[in-house]
C-alpha cells in the first residue's frame, strides 16, 4: 500500500508532463502535476487572440509523418493541416533567389549532405568543421548552415557532428509536417484531462532518496509521492533555479554539461494583406533572421500572418534588444527582400516570443554540444533513486527536441515509475 496520499508527482505540464501524468493515471496510480506558469502546455503556447484564429508562439508544427503525436492527435479528435514546406518553399542567400540559386556551382559540394550526417562516423567534430573538410564555401556553406543548425539551435561551430547524428533533426529538413487547426495546445490540454494539475505550483526544490521524493514550492508547501518525474527544461536544470537535495550526481551533471539550451524567439507579424508570393510556404535568407513563414498557410480567409523564425547568435542579439526595436530589424530585413510590397508600412500589430528570457525554460530546446554524444542517455537514466527523468532533453529513440520526443519520453518514464513502485 503507498505511504503517500500521493504515488508520483510529475514536475512540469508540458507535452512529457501531461504525457506521463496520463499513463500513471491510467495505470491506477495517484498522480499530481505541479507547473509554475497559469496554463498547462509549456513549449506549447497557443496565442487565441492575435489573428482571431490560433496562431502558434512555440511548437508549431507534428514533424513527419511517423510521429507517435498524429494518431494521439486522432485519438483526440483534432483536426490537422497538412503542410509540405518544400511546395513553397523560397530561399534567397547573397541576394540571388531560388530556383537561379540552385544553378550556383559552389552547391555542388554539398553532396547527399543529409546521408552524411546520419552516417557520420569517427571522433566528434563541429558541424562547422565537418563542412570545412568537406571545403563547403560561399552560398553552400550558408545553405548547409540552414540544414544543420536550424533545427539544433547552437551555432555550427557548437554543435557536435555525433550528437547531430544522434538526435536525427536533419530528418525534419526532409519535410512533411502537420499543424493543429484548433491549436496546438489542444493536445497537452486533451492529455491533461481530469487530471490533478496544480497551476502557478513553482519547484523549488525536489528531496529525493530511494524511498520517495518531496518537492517543495517556492512558497513553503511540500507534496510528498512515492516517485516522481521531473520533466524540467535542460535550461532551467542548467541554471539551478531548482535545487536538488542531495545534489544530482555527476553522472546528471556530465549529461548536462553535454547539452545546451538553443536560442530561438518568433516575432509574429500581422499585415493588411499579403505581399509575399500566394503559394509561399517558408522564405530561408541569409540576414539577421533566417527564416520566415506563413503560420496561416493553407487556411482560407485567414489574415496575413508571417513569423520570423530567429536562432542561434541572431536570436541572442535580438533578445537584447526592445521588442520595438527587434521587429523593426525584422520590419527592414523584410522591406530588403520584397521592395514592392512594403512590408513595414502594411504592419498592424506584431508580437515577439521570446524563449530565451522565459524563466520556465531558459532557452527554446535542446542540442549535443560538441564531444557530448551520449549525454541524453546519461540524463534519461534512472539512477536516481524514486526520480524519474523525462522531457525533450532525455529523448533517444526519436527524433530530439521536439514534441513527439517530449511524448515519447513521458510514456518512458512514467512506466519506469509504474515499475518501481510495483
Ligand atoms: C519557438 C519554438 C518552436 C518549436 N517548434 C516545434 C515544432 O514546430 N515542432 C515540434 O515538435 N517541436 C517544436 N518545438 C520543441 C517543443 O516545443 C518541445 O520539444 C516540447 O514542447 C518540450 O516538451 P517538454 O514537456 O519536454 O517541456 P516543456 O514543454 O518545457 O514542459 C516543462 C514544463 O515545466 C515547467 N516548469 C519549469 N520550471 C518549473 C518549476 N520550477 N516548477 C514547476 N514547473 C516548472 C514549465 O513551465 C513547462 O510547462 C519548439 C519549441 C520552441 C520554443
Amino acid at each position: 500500500m503507498a505511504r503517500n496520499d500521493v504515488d508520483v508527482v510529475v514536475i512540469g505540464a508540458g507535452m512529457a508532463g501531461t504525457t506521463a501524468a496520463r499513463d500513471l493515471t491510467d495505470a491506477g496510480l495517484r498522480a499530481v502535476v505541479v507547473e509554475s506558469q497559469d496554463r498547462i502546455g509549456g513549449r506549447i503556447s497557443t496565442d487565441h487572440e492575435f489573428a482571431g484564429v490560433p496562431v502558434e508562439q512555440g511548437a508549431e508544427f507534428i514533424h513527419t509523418d511517423k510521429a507517435e503525436t498524429l494518431p494521439l492527435a486522432a485519438a483526440a479528435g483534432l483536426e490537422l493541416l497538412f503542410c509540405e514546406p518544400a511546395a513553397g518553399y523560397v530561399m534567397e542567400l547573397g541576394g540571388i533567389r531560388s530556383p537561379e540559386l540552385y544553378a550556383d556551382p559552389s552547391l555542388a559540394r554539398l553532396g547527399n549532405l543529409l546521408d552524411d550526417v546520419a552516417a557520420f562516423e569517427g571522433p566528434d567534430r563541429s558541424a562547422a568543421e565537418f563542412l570545412e573538410v568537406r571545403g563547403v564555401t560561399g552560398a553552400a556553406w550558408a545553405m548547409a548552415d540552414q540544414m544543420l543548425s536550424i533545427h539544433p539551435l547552437g551555432d555550427l561551430h557548437e554543435v557536435g557532428m555525433q550528437g547531430l547524428r544522434d538526435d536525427r533533426v536533419v530528418e525534419l529538413e526532409r519535410g512533411i509536417d502537420h499543424r493543429v487547426v484548433a491549436g496546438y495546445d489542444e493536445l497537452p490540454k486533451w492529455l491533461a484531462r481530469g487530471l490533478d494539475v496544480r497551476l502557478g505550483w513553482r519547484v523549488a526544490e525536489v528531496r529525493w532518496a530511494a524511498g520517495g521524493v518531496t518537492v517543495v514550492r517556492d512558497d513553503g508547501e511540500e507534496i510528498t509521492a512515492n516517485a516522481a518525474v521531473c520533466t524540467l527544461p535542460i535550461g532551467v536544470l542548467k541554471s539551478n533555479a531548482v535545487r536538488f537535495t542531495p545534489e544530482l550526481p555527476a553522472t546528471k551533471w556530465r549529461a548536462l554539461n553535454g547539452l545546451e539550451m538553443g536560442a530561438a524567439m518568433k516575432i509574429l507579424f500581422r499585415f493588411d494583406e499579403p505581399f509575399w508570393p500566394e503559394d509561399l510556404t517558408m522564405l530561408a535568407v541569409d540576414g539577421p533572421v533566417r527564416l520566415y513563414w506563413t503560420s496561416l498557410y493553407g487556411r482560407p480567409g485567414a489574415p496575413a500572418v508571417l513569423c520570423a523564425y530567429v536562432t542561434g547568435f541572431r536570436a541572442r542579439a535580438l533578445s537584447v534588444l526592445s521588442e520595438e526595436a527587434a521587429a523593426r530589424v525584422c520590419l527592414a530585413d523584410l522591406d530588403r527582400v520584397f521592395p514592392e510590397g512594403k512590408p513595414s508600412a502594411r504592419v498592424q500589430a506584431y508580437q515577439r516570443i521570446d524563449w530565451l528570457k522565459n524563466p520556465d525554460t531558459r532557452g527554446a530546446y535542446s542540442f549535443v554540444r560538441l564531444g557530448g554524444a551520449g549525454s541524453r542517455a546519461a540524463l534519461a537514466a534512472a539512477d536516481t533513486g524514486a526520480l524519474f527523468w523525462a522531457g525533450d532533453g532525455t529523448a533517444t529513440d526519436t527524433i530530439a527536441a521536439v514534441v513527439h520526443a517530449a511524448h515519447v519520453t513521458g510514456k518512458r518514464a512514467a512506466s519506469e515509475a509504474v515499475a518501481h513502485l510495483s
